[in-house]
């Protein structure tokens, strides 16, 4: 081919002993998506400016891309990669220990007795409202950090344990230093409406009101969060008020996310398709008539497996039945210090296996193209495929059906953000 019709790469990650395309991709809202992958063996990547612009055989690499005088080379011999992980539910920012409650769950001991030993999400909230910034700062990098290795590039996460604005604020603020600080991607969301704290149970309208007129517009006035998040349950807000405050984020440039049928069926499913939420999470009572809602809707269903096994559910999320329905369903860690302590995305490969019935295909693009289109981001990153960016995990081996086997003892022997190196055991 004559040099004019190549295509231009600065960076090339050759010798790949497989890379992982999916030559279906869903592409948003009316797409089909296809649960197809396809191991290329002896591939290369090449990218140009952090994106990528090639993959293939590597012996048609010199034919396909006209490589810079100064491009960068990483050998991937004996490595098999995969998009970045994508982890588009985490609550990553928060303070203190709640080891003593798992315990007491565990061994049967009733909610109630837990809150009274002063247990639950206010524990939190009381923590992170005594703890300086700069130390959740630290703890919260290391966390990033732990979920590098497991191949994440993308992280979403939340704020929701302040309570009160200024608290609000300071998680935000964390958030947005991680952003500055870490070498992967970083999607603040706004979860002021996580739950009722003790001192506003009088008059819950009240606090809706505040976090709608007040928080939300501070917020984005300081342009620290893209989405906006609720959790709708019977025992935090109701349709009615998560509607307020979904739309009144999205009156202030914040895109909705919705928690949704955790506990029961209270009607988040409807509300994310009526409003047209980015996403609708947890799901784990969704039945079928929220599963027709959904399809089509353009919302992602994102399913947490991980907080359903720690919470020892005896029912998981119907996730085969929305990918037999045609769903576009996406899975996260929805890492939290009360209800998930999972860490990082192998774990979650293996549980979407284990407990969801995923196919080790189906839980690789439910876990980045389609976790990638949770964040809006379904066009930009989560697949190999030339345009999106080069976010790529490399495992050891020739297959990544290694990641879900190995139940989480994976580790990346490197991971590439954008273009760069961010970790290399090689
Ligand atoms: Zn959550």
């Amino acid at each position: 081919m004559p040099a004019a019709e190549k295509v231009k790469a600065d960076f090339i990650i050759h010798n790949l002993a497989s890379a992982v395309v999916f030559p279906e991709p869903y592409r948003g809202k009316g797409t089909i998506p296809g649960w197809r992958t396809e191991e290329l063996k002896n591939a290369s990547i090449a990218a140009r400016d952090g994106v990528i612009v090639w993959v293939g055989p590597s012996a048609s690499l010199s034919d396909e891309v006209q490589i810079a005088a100064t491009a960068r080379f990483f050998n991937g011999c004996g490595l098999t990669a995969v998009p970045g992980f994508v982890d588009s539910h985490t609550h990553l920012v928060y303070a203190g220990d709640r080891s003593d409650e798992f315990e007491m769950r565990v061994q049967g001991r009733p909610y109630l007795d837990i809150l009274a030993a002063g247990g639950g999400i206010l524990r939190t909230t009381e923590a992170i409202r005594n703890m300086p910034e700069e130390l959740i700062f630290v703890e919260t990098l290391e966390r990033v950090e732990q979920i590098m290795q497991t191949g994440v590039t993308t992280v979403e996460i939340k704020t929701g344990y302040g309570l009160d604005l200024e608290s609000e604020l300071k998680m935000l603020r964390v958030i947005d230093r991680l952003r500055e600080e870490s070498m992967i991607r970083i999607v603040p969301t706004f979860m002021g409406a996580h739950a009722i704290p003790a001192d506003r149970r009088s008059d819950p309208d009240a606090f809706v009101d505040e976090i709608c007129n007040v928080w939300i517009p501070e917020v984005a006035r300081q342009e620290l969060a893209i989405f906006n998040d609720v959790f709708t349950e019977s025992k935090a807000f109701s349709v009615e008020q998560s509607r307020r405050i979904l739309k009144a984020g999205i009156e202030n440039g914040l895109r909705a996310k919705i928690h949704a049928d955790e506990v029961n069926v209270l009607g988040g499913v409807d509300l994310a398709v009526e409003i047209g939420a980015v996403s609708a999470d947890h799901l784990l009572m969704t039945c079928a008539e929220g599963i027709a809602k959904l399809k089509d809707s353009g919302v992602i269903p994102t399913v947490l497996p991980g907080t359903s096994t720690y919470l020892m559910e005896s029912h998981h999320a119907p996730a085969r039945k929305m990918i037999d329905a045609g769903l576009p369903l996406a899975i996260a860690s929805d890492h939290n210090p009360g209800s998930c302590q999972f860490l990082g995305a192998t774990i979650i490969q293996s549980l979407a296996m284990l407990q969801l019935r995923l196919s080790a295909s189906e839980a690789l693009i439910a876990g980045t193209l389609h976790a990638a289109h949770a964040l809006s981001l379904g066009d930009k990153i989560g697949a190999i495929e030339p345009g999106r960016r080069m976010d790529l995990a490399l495992f050891a081996g020739d297959s990544f059906r290694q990641i879900g086997y190995q139940a989480g003892s994976s580790r990346v022997e490197a991971l590439v953000a954008g273009g760069v190196v961010a970790i290399d055991r090689v």
